[in-house]
């Protein structure tokens, strides 16, 4: 009977250490993302758009321009980890 408790002890707080580490992988993975977000529009003005080089005020000439170029860089560090 003493060791029957034990187990089922045992298994209760494995399950909550996994919920907790899940929860906080997703809490980190949700921050670099909301860091690679914000380098993205932190980049520095130099008057010409950052995908087809037009004379632009911003970053971008167009918001097409800044998804593509943003669907680039995001695929080039995915390149990096392999
Ligand atoms: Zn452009």
């Amino acid at each position: 009977m003493q060791h029957r408790f034990y187990f089922i002890h045992l298994k209760r707080s494995l399950d909550m250490t996994d919920e907790v580490d899940l929860a906080s992988q997703s809490e980190e993975e949700f921050r670099q993302y909301s860091l690679s977000r914000h380098q993205a529009y932190a980049l520095p003005i130099n008057g010409r758009c950052y995908n087809c080089e037009e004379s632009t005020s911003g970053n971008f000439c167009c918001v097409e321009c800044r998804e593509d170029w943003e669907k680039r860089k995001y695929f080039e560090r995915q390149k990096k980890v392999d």
